[in-house]
């Protein structure tokens, strides 16, 4: 076999070619950081140990020094904004804005960047001026996105609706579940200065947007009772159950109260009742114990929360058949009866919360929007026992 002697030669040379590339790298690197100034180091230093606020100031000195490190502009902006110091985040982007020759990139970066400084400041004026500016740039989908914050932060749901659209064009990313909330939020509106036609038909373009909006049916029935039209009513809010039964905690007793208007409480009872073999949960128990309670008497009732206590073990439950049994114990048993009641009643009524999915917030009331996230549709429908 032939070996080709060459190759001894090569080898020696490739590793001659490599140290020289690693020297001229090593070369280059220490020029660079020669010209960096000292402050630059102590900065990554203080940053290396922990020491934020430190590595800031030494940070701003480069800045001040070598006006032409860009990057650490932008940088230092954004931990500002995300620190809260928002002062110091706009006096940086606006001064990298005022600079002569400043590429157009990172013009409209710099631009971005001081619109969300101005949208966390809750300058929401100045922040839609900004982006508004951007639309006709290659920027338009952040600022789109923004745009559609400051209007939902705004409330301006029309004007929601139509930035939600483009930006759907924008990002082909469905935006049809939040669009039909702001159709729910401008239905609201209407019932609240007393035009229930022009919310039924605001209610009406949410469900042909989202035929999933639970909240549009929800509302739709509120209405509807509201004009006392309770078969009506009832018919809107069951139809909840096909879309998400976990919302029908939010419905039961909706129905109930129409039954009840009707003076058909006990077809309510007997809907519940079927309702709660088909999803047990603790807010559906909650309301069929009370309307079992009220027709068909304690006996009834503290068989239900038996039941429920085996499936569900829960103080709500326990304090639910307490009740039930307080009512029909004998004077003796009455007394401490009713403070082991007293006891878990102030418990479970302070520990029950909604608790939104994305952030973990809780609430005592449900919202559509966390107030915390702002995410949409993020909250559990059904209350949950927990830490305060
Ligand atoms: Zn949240």
């Amino acid at each position: 076999m032939e070996f080709e002697i060459w190759w001894l030669l090569a080898f020696p040379l490739f590793f001659v070619l490599g140290w020289l590339a690693a020297r001229v790298d090593i070369k280059q690197v220490m020029t660079e950081s020669r010209a960096l100034p000292n402050s630059y180091f102590r900065g990554l230093n203080f940053l290396l140990n922990e020491q934020p606020d430190k590595a800031i100031e030494a940070f701003l000195e480069v800045v001040k020094l070598e006006p032409e490190t860009i990057d650490l502009h932008f940088a230092l902006g954004a931990l500002f904004r995300r620190r809260g110091e928002l002062d110091r985040a706009i006096r940086m982007h606006e001064n990298l804005l005022e600079r002569e020759g400043l590429a157009e990139e990172q013009r409209l970066r710099a631009q971005g960047e001081l619109g969300q400084d101005y949208l966390k400041a809750g300058l929401l004026d100045r922040a839609e001026e900004v982006f508004g500016k951007l639309l006709q740039t290659p920027q338009h989908g952040l600022a789109r996105t923004y745009l559609l914050e400051i209007y939902v932060q705004e409330k301006d749901w029309q004007k929601a609706i139509d930035a939600a659209r483009e930006l759907e064009k924008d990002t082909s990313k469905p935006l049809n579940a939040d669009i039909a909330h702001f159709y729910c939020e401008l239905a609201l509106l209407d019932a609240a200065k007393g035009n229930p036609d022009a919310a039924a038909a605001h209610l009406q373009l949410a469900l042909a947007t989202n035929r999933q909006s639970v909240r549009a049916n929800l509302m739709s029935g509120d209405l509807d009772a509201a004009a006392g039209q309770h078969e009506a009513a009832i018919a809107d809010w069951r139809l909840v159950e096909t879309q998400s039964s976990a919302h029908m905690a939010l419905v039961v007793e909706r129905v109930l109260g129409s039954y009840r208007q009707l003076g058909r409480i006990d077809e309510g009872v007997l809907w519940l009742r079927a309702l709660y073999a088909r999803h047990p949960s603790q807010d559906v128990f909650s309301a069929l114990y009370l309307a079992v309670s009220e027709t068909e008497g304690a006996i009834a009732a503290t068989q239900l929360a038996r039941e429920e206590l085996r499936r569900n073990p829960s103080l709500r439950t326990l304090d639910r058949l307490l009740e039930a049994q307080l009512i029909n114990a004998e004077p003796g048993e009455r007394e401490l009866l009713q403070v082991e009641k007293s006891l878990v009643a102030a418990h479970s009524q302070r520990m029950m919360r909604y608790q939104c999915d994305s952030c973990g917030f809780k609430a005592k009331q449900f919202f559509w929007r966390c107030p915390a996230c702002g995410r949409w549709d993020s909250f559990d429908p059904e209350r949950r026992e927990g830490e305060v």
